[in-house]
C-alpha cells in the first residue's frame, strides 16, 4: 500500500507530558483512507489532523455504522517504539465489521497504517514512565442516504493520543456495581464486536454508578442477568480456590480482548491453572462469602490490569482481597508491562517495533 503523506505546516504546542490524562490531546496527523464499492480501498494518505467534511445524510451518523479499535506504542528506555500485537487488532476490527457489513480492511493495510503514522509522529510517544501513545483505529459508513442500508462508501482512519499513567500513584483497586437493571449485550447482539453503539447502550448504567460512587459496572448476560460478561470496557478475572476464571467467549456477547488473550497465556506459561466457563454471579458471591474468591481485575489496553476491590452485588458490598491489589494481580501487571515498554525480553513474539 502507497501511502501519501502531507505534513502538517503548523505543528501543535507540546502537551503538558505530567498531566496527559486519557483521550485529552491529539497529535499532529491522521491517516485517512477511502473505500468505494468497485474501487475497494484507496486513497492511503497521512494528512495534518483535522475536522472531517461529512454530508449530513452520511449513514454512520443515524444508524450508527462505525467500528473501531484501541491499542498502543510505548517508547523503550533505549528510544525504541513498540506496538502491542497489533495484528491482533487488526484481525479482531474485521470481526466487528462483518457484524456490520463493513467490507473486510485488510490486515496488512491497517498494520501499516499504524507503523507509518505512529513513525510520522513519534516525537508524541511520551516517554515518563506508565505514558503511551494510544492507537485509536476507526472505520464509518460515510454514504450519503436516508434509508437504512448496507453503506457503499466508507472511510478508515487513525488517529492518536498521547496517554499519562493511568493509575497515577500506581494500582488502584477500584469499585464495581454489579448492574441488574441495564445489560450490554445479549447472544446474536454485537456484544463481541467493538462498535460505536455499544458504548452508547452502556453510558446510562455507567453514570448511575459513577452517581453512586462507583468507577465501573459489571456487565451481567442480557437473556437472564445471571452470568457474569465483564466490567465495563474490560474483560473479568476472578481467582477462586487458586484458579483464575474468566467468562467464555463463545456466547459472542463478551469483547474479546488482546489484554485477556494475553493474560490467559502468560498464566498458562506459569503454571497457573485457568478456566474459561460461564460464571454465574452467585457462584461469585458464593467465593465471596466462604473465602475461596482470592483476587479479582478486569483487563484492557488502557489501564492493562485493574484489580477490583469491591463489589456491590444487589446493594450488599463485599470486599475483594480486603479491598487491596491482590499478589498474582501485582504480578500480571508488572509482567506485562515490563514486555509492553522492553523492560524484559519478549519471548511470546508479542511486539513489534516502528
Ligand atoms: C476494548 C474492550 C475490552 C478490552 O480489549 P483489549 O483488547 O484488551 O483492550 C474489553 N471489553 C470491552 C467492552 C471493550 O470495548
Amino acid at each position: 500500500m502507497e501511502i501519501t503523506k502531507t505534513l502538517t505546516t503548523n505543528p501543535k504546542p507540546e502537551p503538558d507530558w505530567q498531566n496527559l490524562g486519557f483521550g485529552n490531546v491529539t497529535t499532529d496527523h491522521m491517516f485517512i483512507m477511502d473505500y468505494s464499492e468497485g474501487r475497494g480501498w484507496h486513497d492511503a494518505r497521512i494528512i495534518p489532523y483535522g475536522p472531517l467534511s461529512l454530508d449530513p445524510a452520511a449513514i454512520v451518523l443515524h444508524y450508527g455504522v462505525e467500528v473501531f479499535e484501541g491499542l498502543k506504542a510505548y517508547h523503550t528506555e533505549d528510544d525504541k517504539i513498540l506496538l502491542f500485537r497489533p495484528q491482533a487488532n487488526a484481525r479482531r476490527i474485521n470481526n466487528s465489521s462483518k457484524r456490520l457489513c463493513i467490507p473486510e480492511l485488510p490486515e496488512e493495510y491497517f498494520v501499516q497504517a499504524i507503523k507509518e503514522l505512529v513513525d510520522i509522529d513519534r516525537n508524541w510517544t511520551p516517554k515518563l514512565p506508565d505514558t503511551s501513545l494510544y492507537i485509536r483505529p476507526l472505520i464509518i459508513a460515510t454514504e450519503a442516504q436516508l434509508g437504512v442500508k448496507r453503506a457503499d462508501e466508507y472511510k478508515f482512519i487513525v488517529i492518536l493520543s498521547p496517554v499519562g499513567a493511568y493509575y497515577a500513584e500506581g494500582l488502584n483497586p477500584v469499585k464495581i456495581f454489579v448492574e441488574d437493571e441495564y445489560v450490554r449485550s445479549v447472544r446474536g447482539g454485537t456484544g463481541f464486536t467493538k462498535c460505536g453503539g455499544n458504548y452508547a447502550a452502556g453510558l446510562a448504567a455507567q453514570y448511575k454508578a459513577k452517581q453512586m460512587g462507583y468507577s465501573q459496572v459489571l456487565w451481567l448476560d442480557g437473556a437472564e442477568r445471571k452470568y457474569i460478561d465483564e466490567v465495563g470496557t474490560m474483560n473479568v478475572m476472578f481467582k477462586i480456590n487458586g484458579e483464575v476464571i474468566t467468562p467464555e467467549l463463545s456466547g459472542g456477547t463478551i469483547l474479546p480482548g488482546v489484554t485477556r488473550d494475553s493474560v490467559l497465556q502468560l498464566l498458562q506459561t506459569w503454571g497457573i491453572p485457568t478456566c474459561e466457563r460461564r460464571i454465574t454471579l452467585e457462584e461469585l458471591h458464593q467465593a465471596a462469602q466462604n473465602n475461596t474468591l482470592e483476587e479479582a481485575f478486569g483487563t484492557g489496553t488502557a489501564a492493562v490490569i485493574s484489580p477490583i476491590g469491591m463489589l456491590n452485588i444487589h446493594g450488599q458490598e463485599i470486599a475483594v482481597s480486603n479491598g487491596q491489589i491482590g499478589q498474582l494481580t501485582q504480578k500480571i501487571y508488572d509482567a506485562l508491562t515490563d514486555i509492553q515498554w522492553g523492560r524484559v525480553a519478549d519471548t511470546l513474539g508479542w511486539t513489534v517495533e516502528v
